[in-house]
């Protein structure tokens, strides 16, 4: 249960002072969830500052500059009745003799005559220019007596916002959300938070949200390391509990012989690359171990990891034992069941996959079978995790991009069998400083080499006015008979919008290429997505227009040629997954970047490291590293995916002592049960790590 004390945190966003539920939407795509509440509006941090503490004379004034002036209204001159356009004028000066004009575009004369009563002292707030000789401001930002002065806030936060949404809007919404900040417990050793001169939680927020000075809203900032510290802490605390609950299971040790990996070996048309083999040895060592294995595979897309997977799967099947293959996706658990299921056989495995299409009779069977231990690996979706299957007697788990599942669904496959080992796979080249963040301390076992024989992908950038030569291109690579797919832009999270993009790119290509030419996208029915996938695969089709749907695990090596329109869009690690769809046959392979220009310095940076580089391990880490130099520009946008507040290039030293941290505290306090460990679960809470309590109760 939440303590009820953080439930006015808790409460929708559109109990807040001006936020309907046409708001609630915006807001929801700002805060990246669907129903946001009060809590995430708060952990949205600024990004810059307003400062608008100079108070110059008129003759100190500097052009270009914002400034707090305090002026007497001279002369108000409205736009000539001749010139309707033209803007209309109040002359204002001080004490110096000169002259400030505030030009107003499209102004309501009785509406600026109250605002500015000639005669009248007024502050005024905005960006002072020079103009034709003459100092003038256009459309001040605020104008106020002596009584509103003493309430204009000097520095003001400036926030990443949406389409639709305004930062008045979002300063009222966050002025109501500071005002419920309820007493809260200190979770963090207080010692240290004094030592280190951190605010308290609720005293972060306001300094953040309400800075005196614009130093105040820094990410090395006193208040923004304290909240950076509460999400790291929150996050390893969750990791450890969750550790510490699958350890407390000890593991059986499965040791085998090996014959049955052999077998599959001998199976495969090639042999392991020196990676595959040393990851492969890493797991057979762990399964051996009493303990339970905790391992992350990590390859680039294309390094081999299904094959390692299987093979690992094969050791605990020769001790009669079952293995389950989960995949985030339909299309990707049926590219992985096509790439085993011969080699299985070919070994005497039995396999099977189950997702949310395998129904009725064919569904009871395949149950029927893995309860009985007549399967002996599993292939399927999120399916696994349903009450309804059962294992005769699961040994190893294995998840393919974990990162898109939550803590407690990879828990939740481990909880079908006795003390289930665990092997991740991640194709994102995460940097070894970010692992910790997602997994926690797993073992790792890195994939760095390619299978030997790839070709280089060459990758070029072409503007997307010249769409029309890569369409003709396109054609002629068509009537060669190859293979291409043709990526259709992110938009916006709205699946929608993406849709009618990549429709309408169909119609386009379709009406010249005719039946040649396929589309997949992520709401087509599942049987007319694989269909389109089968007839690209097989070569019926040429050219698959897709969303990112295709973007995991797609494995079609006779496709040669990537289109990618809107790759400005795109992150640099989706570009490079998106990528890594062709280049993995025989064929010589082309990646087309189509961008909408102007491109801005990062995003040239950005297209230029893809030309450079196929190495998903350097593109990751520079894709961070200019990530950050994003930040010094001032586009504070990035953080640490799954973070709200943490930045990695500024907190990221501080995950070592909050996982340190967690580990000492589930030390002490396995249950957290003492009045430290009772606050520790607000903190989880706020961070949305409530998952982590439940273990801790479970025991
Ligand atoms: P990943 O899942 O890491 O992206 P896959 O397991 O899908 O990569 O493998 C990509 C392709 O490389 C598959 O077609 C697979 O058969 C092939 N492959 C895997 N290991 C090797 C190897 N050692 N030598 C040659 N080809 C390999
Ligand atoms: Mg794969």
């Amino acid at each position: 249960m939440r303590p009820p004390v953080l439930n006015p945190l808790f409460a929708a966003i559109t109990s807040l002072p001006g936020v309907g539920p046409k708001l609630a939407v915006l807001y929801g795509r700002l805060l990246g969830r669907e129903e946001p509440r009060v809590i995430d509006l708060l952990l949205h941090m600024p990004s810059g500052t307003i400062d608008r503490r100079a108070r110059p004379k008129l003759n100190e004034v500097q052009p270009g500059q914002i400034v707090t002036v305090s002026v007497t209204v001279e002369d108000h001159r409205p736009a000539p009745p001749n010139r309707p356009r033209a803007p209309y004028r109040v002359v204002t000066s001080d004490e110096t003799g000169l002259t400030l004009t505030l030009t107003f575009f499209h102004a309501r004369a009785d509406y600026l005559e109250k605002l500015l009563p000639v005669g009248e002292k007024r502050y005024v707030s905005g960006t002072a220019e020079f103009y034709d000789g003459m100092l003038q401001m256009v459309h001040p930002d605020r104008v106020v007596d002596e009584k509103g002065f003493a309430d204009l806030p000097l520095v003001e936060p400036v926030y990443p916002l949406t389409e639709g949404l305004n930062l008045g809007n979002l300063r009222k919404a966050m002025d109501g959300a500071l005002g419920r900040i309820p007493e809260l417990p200190e979770w963090q050793d207080e010692a240290w938070v004094s030592r280190e001169r951190l605010p308290p939680f609720a005293g972060a927020l306001r300094s953040l949200h309400k800075p005196q000075d614009p130093r105040d809203i820094v990410p090395e900032s006193l208040a923004w390391t304290r909240l950076a510290y509460d999400e790291l802490l929150a996050g390893q605390l969750a990791l450890a509990v969750m550790r510490a609950h699958m350890r407390r299971q000890a593991g059986r040790g499965t040791s085998s012989e090996g014959l049955l990996r052999a077998k599959v070996m001998k199976a495969l048309p090639y042999t392991l690359t020196h990676s595959q083999q040393q990851a492969v040895n890493d797991i057979v060592n762990d399964l051996a171990l009493p303990q339970r294995m905790l391992r992350l595979v990590q390859g680039d897309v294309g390094s081999g990891k299904t094959v390692v997977a299987l093979i690992a799967a094969a050791t605990v099947i020769e001790a009669g034992r079952q293995a389950a293959l989960m995949a985030p996706t339909e299309i990707l658990a049926r590219q992985h069941y096509a790439t085993i299921k011969p080699l299985a056989e070919a070994a005497g495995i039995h396999v099977a996959i189950l997702t949310g299409r395998e129904r009725g009779g064919e569904r009871k069977a395949i149950l029927d079978r893995l309860a009985l231990g007549e399967i002996d690996i599993v292939v399927g979706t999120h399916a696994l995790f349903q009450d309804e299957v059962l294992f005769h007697d699961l040994a190893l788990a294995i998840v393919d991009e974990q990162h898109r599942f939550g803590v407690h669904q990879r828990l939740a496959l481990t909880q079908k069998g006795e003390s289930v080992d665990v092997l991740v796979l991640t194709a994102t080249p995460i940097p070894r400083t970010l692992v910790l963040t997602f997994f926690g301390d797993m073992d790792i076992s890195e994939l760095r080499e390619k299978p030997p024989g790839r070709l280089p992908i060459d990758t070029r950038t072409i503007a997307l006015d010249r769409v029309g030569d890569v369409e003709d291109a396109i054609g002629r690579a068509i009537s060669e008979g190859k293979r291409a797919y043709w990526v259709c832009p992110l938009v916006e999270e709205s699946e929608k919008i993406d849709l009618a993009a990549a429709e309408a790119r169909y119609e386009d290509l379709r009406r010249r290429f005719g039946s040649k030419v396929d589309l997949v996208h992520g709401k087509m029915k599942a049987a007319e997505k694989d269909a389109a996938m089968a007839r690209f695969a097989s070569g019926q089709s040429q050219l698959l227009i897709a969303t990112t749907v295709i973007e995991v695990g797609v494995d079609v090596p006779e496709a040669t040629i990537m289109v990618i329109e809107h790759a400005e869009r795109f992150g640099l690690a989706q570009l490079h997954q998106l990528r890594g769809r062709v280049g993995r046959g025989s064929g010589k392979s082309t990646c087309l970047l189509l961008y909408k220009g102007p491109l801005g310095e990062t995003a040239k940076a950005r297209l230029a490291i893809l030309r450079e580089s196929e190495d998903g391990f350097r593109i990751a880490e520079e894709d961070l590293r200019l990530r950050g130099e994003g930040d010094l520009l001032g586009t504070r946008q990035s953080g640490l995916p799954g973070f709200s507040v943490a930045r990695l290039e500024t907190h990221g030293k501080y995950l070592g002592a909050a996982r340190d941290d967690a580990k000492l505290i589930l030390e002490r306090d396995p249950q957290l049960q003492s009045e430290r460990g009772a606050a520790l679960r607000h903190l989880l809470y706020l961070f949305g790590k409530d998952e982590a309590i439940k273990l801790v109760r479970a025991g």
